[in-house]
């Protein structure tokens, strides 16, 4: 995103609509500019009409700085998966996908948000601290189409500058792995210069209970269980949801 100079008056009315604060003053208050470097290109600012001076405007953006607006607008189509959004809906619609049968456990770490940003050199170090333990990444995840060599988490080198809104790890593992996974996690994050949170999917067993509160317990996490359902509307495809048919 860019400020025409000539048209901004200053009246700073478009700087609380920044989700990272890239909009600033400039010394003497009489315009403001973007810091492109901290600008993640969410567009939100020209989105909702922050302007009525018509002073923002969006250059055409070329890669790799584009990556930053198909991670962070939800109005752009990732390229790489066709879908809006960061992630898939694997875990929101597991009932029909099946990508975590019994006995897995899916796991989503999301780094940047709320309102923080990510640059990429944290995913990578968050994909090299736990792809040791025993992760399968998500292929339809945009995230894994980032990387030079998924088994080393070692990103590309044109994408290690960028920064972007928010990002998702998508993985699944076992059982048993789960909570020395989440223990490194934990460990993780401490070195990181964003915010991360993690989701933790499992499917529950026949008396009810739910092996993803079991691991988290296990790592010394206490959950918080909270309700999103994506319904699938369609044919059940593992056995576990189906009754045994595929
Ligand atoms: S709202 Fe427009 S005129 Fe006011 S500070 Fe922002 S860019 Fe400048
Ligand atoms: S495009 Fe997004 S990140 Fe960039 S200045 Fe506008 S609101 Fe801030």
């Amino acid at each position: 995103m860019r400020v025409n100079e000539e048209k901004c008056i200053g009246c700073l009315e478009c700087v609380a609509y920044c989700p990272v604060g890239a909009i600033k003053e400039v010394a003497g208050g009489n315009r403001v500019f973007i810091n492109e470097e901290e600008c993640v290109e969410c567009g939100c600012c020209l989105r909702v009409g922050a302007c009525e001076w018509e002073a923002l405007w969006q250059p055409e953006l070329k890669w790799p700085r584009v990556l930053r607006a198909q991670f962070s607008d939800p109005h752009v189509v990732h390229p790489s998966t066709g879908i809006y959004g960061r992630g898939t809906d694997e875990i929101k619609t597991n009932e029909v996908t099946g990508r975590y049968p019994r006995g897995c456990i899916g796991i989503a770490v999301e780094l940047g948000r709320p309102g923080t940003g990510t640059g990429m050199l944290d995913i990578e170090k968050v994909a090299r601290a736990i792809l040791s333990l025993g992760v399968d990444f998500e292929k339809d995840n945009p995230t894994y189409n980032l990387f030079q060599d998924v088994s080393q988490g070692k990103l590309r080198d044109d994408v290690r500058g960028e920064r972007v809104l928010s990002a998702i790890l998508e993985f699944r593992t076992t059982v048993v792995k789960a909570p020395q996974i989440l223990k490194e996690l934990d460990r993780v994050a401490r070195e990181l210069g964003t915010v991360m949170s993690v989701n933790i999917a499992s499917v529950l067993e026949p008396d009810g209970t739910l092996p993803a509160e079991k691991v988290a317990g296990e790592a010394g996490f206490q959950i918080r269980p909270n309700g999103k359902s994506n319904l699938g509307l369609g044919k059940p495809r593992h056995q576990d949801f189906s009754g045994g048919a595929r």
